[in-house]
């Protein structure tokens, strides 16, 4: 291979050829999804232009990807599903193949020697909600537009990446569509609605701060969008659809509570850490779930069916920390992101006087009895098909409350916002967690974290390991079901219906 295209590349004049340059690996090293991401460069930025047509769910549009090479690279992947007619590297047509469902393998027509800055301009146009990945399709069409929300991988379906939290990125995301809806992203409107074509507009939103690619989204539809300012002077974007009917009371009175929700997180978790806050109330039957876009999370209406719920979110803001300023490295480390997220619903609870951690630790840990599958099921390790598993949810957080309890409040709460902090804006491993977690204690936690992520059996609440020394639950009175047990179950519920290919 090296050898056949350094004669190429010396034929065409293209300066120095590398004998040494490489493909880029096809995937990110994910031990789930191997095929997800890719190796050989660092995306710095996306400019993603769009043109959408709800009526007949047409996307055209032009990516533009600022990147590193990280290696002598003779060809690099990107991940993508619709149809590309051309794709440029640094001004100059690069060859591409498809390999798979969403490979799109790209060779420059000169090598890129490692450490280069990479251009890459990628024409397309497809029909989002008929490209199946793995028998299946991310992008939700609705009766009056799309969205494009979906965990792990969302992107390929609008536009070309490298799709794995690994490689963040910033944003600049533009949507021209027709004139009678409205369309959502991440971060700030920096412009728009602009009239561009006789009845349509095109609008421009930028995410300022590192993103990982399943986080970006895109929400196309009859929208209410409703802004106001936070104490820090960044906006407040919600938008509701005008299709919620009857959920739309619920669903404003929850979303209208974000900021306050924030602002109580901030005194567990630290600074908020991006540059908007908001929640988009979908219409009911879409996406099909919540999900903690960065900034903005965006809620299927039908959140809001059985009345008011502000637990769902708690659970996709205290993401904005968990999971979103500080990301997965590997998709099997799922509950630092949902683990947390169920455990900011339990601190929440006591701070709306309707639980304690301790009071749901205990309600949690006998509504599954010893013999329950839920307890075959390893947070720390779920497998790929099970990484949205209930198990991830409530016994992560269920981890969280024994190791509080077991190293104490002090260390738990500065153990958190430290956490935040060390890898703010970056990536963390359940590994380094766990080392923040004995350093801060000064404690031996491998029992612990043992006994609770990666054991498929119910710990022993009577044994010193556990320490869950506040519990009732291992006697045989059945605790008090918290008045927020409900809430809490409806979100995880919901929230685990996600198709995960
Ligand atoms: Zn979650």
């Amino acid at each position: 291979m090296t050898a056949a295209a350094t004669t190429v590349a010396l034929t065409l004049g293209a300066g120095v050829a590398n004998a040494a340059a490489t493909p880029g690996a096809p995937g990110a090293g994910d031990v789930y999804f191997p095929d997800y991401g890719n190796g050989g460069y660092d995306v710095q930025h996306y400019d993603v232009r769009v043109r959408y047509q709800p009526a007949t769910d047409q996307l055209s549009g032009t990516t533009t990807i600022l990147a590193r090479s990280t290696q002598d690279l003779s060809r690099f992947n990107l991940d993508f599903a619709l149809d590309v007619s051309s794709v440029q590297v640094n001004n100059r047509a690069a060859t591409f193949t498809r390999e798979g469902d969403h490979e799109l393998v790209v060779t420059p027509a000169r090598q890129v020697p490692q450490g280069a800055n990479l251009t890459v301009t990628v024409k397309y146009a497809g029909i989002p909600s008929q490209v199946e990945v793995n028998g299946y399709t991310g992008w939700s069409r609705t009766a009056d537009g799309a969205l494009a929300v979906n965990e792990p991988e969302s992107a390929w379906w609008w536009f070309p990446s490298n799709d794995h939290p690994t490689d963040k990125a910033t944003y600049d995301v533009s949507v021209l569509a027709p004139d009678d809806v409205q369309v959502i992203s991440n971060g700030t409107l920096t412009s728009g609605p602009n009239p561009e074509l006789k009845g349509w507009n095109r609008w421009y939103w930028r995410s300022a701060k590192p993103q990982a690619t399943y986080l970006t989204y895109i929400a196309i539809g009859r929208y209410d969008i409703e802004t106001d300012t936070a104490a820090d002077g960044s906006p407040i974007i919600n938008a509701f659809s005008t299709s919620l009917g009857d959920f739309e009371g619920a669903a404003r009175a929850g979303i209208n509570r974000t900021n306050e929700i924030i602002e109580t997180e901030e005194q567990w978790f630290g600074t908020y850490p991006f540059e908007a806050r908001g929640g988009v109330a979908a219409i009911p039957g879409a996406p099909g779930f919540a999900l903690e876009t960065q900034t903005r999370p965006v809620y299927d209406g039908r959140f809001w069916r059985r009345g008011g719920n502000t637990y769902v979110v708690a659970h996709e803001n205290a993401h904005q920390w968990f999971g979103d300023s500080v990301s997965l490295t590997q998709w099997r480390d799922i509950w630092l992101n949902e683990g947390f997220a169920s455990y900011a619903e339990w601190l929440w609870s006591e701070h709306e006087g309707e639980g304690t951690p301790q009071e749901l630790f205990d309600y949690t840990y006998a509504s599954y009895p010893a013999d329950d599958p839920f307890w075959q099921v390893l947070p720390g390790d779920p497998g790929a098909d099970k990484v949205f598993d209930s198990a991830v949810y409530d016994r992560g957080a269920l981890t969280l409350q024994a190791l509080r309890v077991q190293i104490g409040d002090d260390a738990f709460f500065e153990l958190l916002p430290t956490w935040l902090q060390e890898h703010q804006y970056g990536n963390g491993t359940t590994d380094e967690f766990i080392a923040l977690a004995e350093k801060i204690s000064g404690q031996q936690l491998d029992d612990l974290f043992t006994t609770w992520l990666f054991t498929p059996e119910r710990p022993d609440l009577t044994t010193g390991t556990t320490l869950a020394r506040r519990s009732t639950a291992d006697t045989d009175t059945t605790p008090t079901r918290p008045k927020s047990w409900n809430k809490i179950q409806q979100v995880h519920t919901a929230h685990a219906d996600l198709k995960v290919s």
